[in-house]
């Protein structure tokens, strides 16, 4: 899921001079907006420290390069070693400088530097063009650039002002993106107690003692909203795009709820995962938009959330009818919907909505019946029937 900002470069000229006079390599997709860098690769021996720690060098992080591995963690961008050299005393030594724990994997061995920015890329599910690699040898940029050509590479000595780059800097920063390495260590962690659990899905679901709180959006919360109607495009099931006026402009209306739903678990917060838009009516509720973020769908945070909205509408005697726009990366969206009762009966209530937009918007339709809590997580809400 790649998440472009929207920022934009006049042109290739000044895409490549941003990093100095050439010194970056790769290739950007032409006429794409330039995309943020999602993780900086970075080299060990004279290029994240000065010295050659197999030489017997004392090597040592400069102040230049400490502030920016602190300043990209703080942009939200994660951050990842590529190193030859033997895995034990290399991260030994990351770990006596005091810096270990901003590097959220570590490929340190003798094979390619390519294979070992593909692994990266691999495990952390993006794209080839929003890795960076900083390493201090000209061949070794080479060798990645060869086999990845779509990595941007930058030579070491650019290391100190990568915060000055445009790549390097965000079009905003949210709160859950200055968190990001955070949640990218606890959901590791996550994933490693799950594979060595054997039990039954549910039983683990409730071992992560899961929370999902589901509440009226402030204004605070709009921009991170924003952000995740971008970022999970394959669990928007209205495949249009709300943007932060849009949503913000329904605040304050009396018939609209902006609802923002956030998970945590017994590893820490998963930060805000999803987003809804109701219109209530005496008669009919409808939901606009649901988006939930890919990182929670195995947790059934999507299903959970229409559940309760089921269960709301039922209390307030309202129909439920929702948009849906089929994509070709929606699909489990529209599983979710039809798991929890939603179909295509023509109800009369239909008929108080406004027509949809387009020919492609479907709406699928649910006459609520009260539904149980989840049994795999708490849940906390705003009432919205009684109001
Ligand atoms: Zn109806």
């Amino acid at each position: 899921m790649p998440a472009r900002t929207r920022q934009t470069r006049p042109g290739d000229c000044e895409r490549h001079s941003a990093a100095g006079g050439g010194a970056v390599s790769g290739t950007l997709p032409p006429d794409e907006p330039i995309a943020t860098v999602k993780c900086v690769v970075w080299d060990l021996d004279n290029t994240l420290w000065k010295g050659t720690l197999l030489e017997g060098d004392d090597v040592a992080v400069d102040e230049q390069v400490h502030e920016t591995i602190v300043g990209l963690d703080a942009r939200g961008i994660l951050q990842a070693v590529a190193s030859k050299n033997d895995h034990g005393p290399a991260w030994q030594r990351l770990e006596v400088l005091g810096i270990a724990e901003y590097f959220v994997l570590a490929k340190i061995g003798w094979g390619p530097k390519s294979a070992s920015v593909r692994e990266i890329a691999d495990e952390l599910k993006f794209a080839h063009h929003t890795i960076a690699f900083v390493d201090d040898q000209p061949a070794e940029r080479a060798e990645v650039a060869f086999h990845l050509p779509q990595v941007r590479c930058y030579p070491a000595e650019s290391a100190p002002r990568l915060l000055t780059l445009p790549e390097f800097t965000p079009a905003t920063v949210t709160v859950d993106s200055r968190r990001r390495r955070e949640m990218y260590q606890a959901n590791a962690r996550r994933q490693a107690e799950q594979e060595s659990f054997g039990g039954p899905s549910e039983e683990f679901l409730r071992s992560l003692d899961l929370a999902m709180e589901i509440s009226r959006a402030t204004d605070d919360d709009l921009s991170r909203m924003e952000e995740l109607t971008l970022r999970t495009s394959q669990m928007n099931a209205t495949g249009v795009h709300y943007s932060d006026a849009d949503l913000r402009a329904l605040l304050d209306d009396a018939r609209h709820e902006v609802l923002a739903v956030t998970m945590s678990d017994r590893f820490g917060s998963h930060g805000a995962v999803g987003v809804a838009l109701v219109e209530t009516g005496p008669a009919v509720w409808h939901l606009k938009l649901l988006a939930t973020s890919c990182r929670v769908v195995s947790f059934g945070a999507g299903a959970t959330v229409l559940n309760w909205l089921v269960n709301e509408a039922a209390t307030a005697g309202a129909h439920l009818v929702a948009d849906f726009r089929p994509t070709a990366r929606n699909r489990v969206m529209e599983v979710a919907y039809r798991f929890a009762g939603f179909n295509d009966e023509l109800c009369a209530c239909l008929a108080e909505l406004p027509p949809p937009d387009g020919g492609q918007t479907q709406r699928l339709h649910i006459t609520p019946t009260p539904r149980p809590a989840p049994c795999t997580m708490r849940l906390t809400t705003v009432p919205l029937a009684t109001t």
